[in-house]
């Protein structure tokens, strides 16, 4: 069994009376999809969040490659490998897909491109950015400006801005909200051939993209993991049926 990526171990957060998370404890090793399930307010975004570092856990623990980052700002977790998806609001409009991916690379580099002008065809930048956009199966629109891309484009665009950051984990929080059939079919296949590179925290509601992608299922319902194991485990377990998946 390869050492994870990424381990929780009992993260508590509460919320005045509300235990958000109670008790969380996964792991993610290298190659795979864990996907984290379950109704909304069940807690998946506050997980996040503790693990991105932008919430702090009342207990418990996030490692990082074995390297506890629990007390470490975003900032530190993400020059450590930690990437998780851009919100849609972050992409610029008006610039073409690979200036965006550029921003990113720009930001891993830090100040050594500051005085660098013009930067838009410094190779150091191109290159990195066009590789990313080529994994995410945009190399076509490269030089088309956000606004002209299709919902499910940006969505893959986020991920290639998260991508060019070379991250050991992708954290993404609900990708396919939105995509409809086709858009989640494509971006499945996407993500299935990325996770042999980065192993990726899937947090989803398409129960389809979850059973194909995922080799472990987390549930958490109200806080607390109610079940964990593959997509066979979970789809039989009645607890699972009971508080999710419905009949
Ligand atoms: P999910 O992402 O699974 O839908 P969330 O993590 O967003 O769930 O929310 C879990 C619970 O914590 C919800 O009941 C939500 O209302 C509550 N919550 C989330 N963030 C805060 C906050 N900053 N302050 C108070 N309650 C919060
Ligand atoms: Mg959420």
């Amino acid at each position: 069994m390869p050492e994870a990526v990424l381990a929780l171990e009992g993260l508590h957060k509460r919320f005045g009376a509300l235990a958000a998370t109670d008790d969380v404890s996964l792991t993610l090793r290298p190659g795979e999809i864990h996907a984290l399930i379950g109704p909304n307010g069940a807690g998946k975004s506050t997980l996040i969040a503790q693990i991105a570092g932008s919430l702090r856990p009342d207990a418990g623990r996030v490692l990082l490659g074995g390297v506890d980052v629990t007390g470490e700002s975003v900032a530190a977790r993400a020059r450590r490998g930690l990437g998780r998806s851009f919100q849609v609001s972050s992409l610029a409009e008006p610039l073409p897909a690979i200036r965006n991916v550029m921003i990113a690379v720009q930001a891993l580099a830090g100040h050594s491109f500051r005085f660098w002008k013009p930067v838009a065809r410094d190779p150091r930048l191109v290159e990195p950015a066009m590789a990313a956009l080529e994994r995410m199966g945009l190399g076509h629109r490269a030089a088309t400006p956000v606004a002209e891309l299709s919902h499910g484009e940006r969505r893959a665009l986020e991920v290639a801005c998260a991508l060019a950051l070379r991250p050991r984990v992708l954290l993404l929080d609900e990708p396919m909200a939105g995509l409809g059939p086709e858009g989640s079919a494509h971006l499945t296949e996407l993500l299935e051939r990325l996770k042999a590179e980065v192993p990726i925290l899937l947090i989803e509601h398409d129960m389809e993209a979850v059973f194909r992608l995922a080799e472990r299922i987390s549930v958490l319902v109200a806080g607390r993991i109610i079940a964990h194991g593959d997509g066979d485990t979970i789809r039989r377990d009645p607890q699972v049926r009971d508080a999710y998946l419905g009949d």
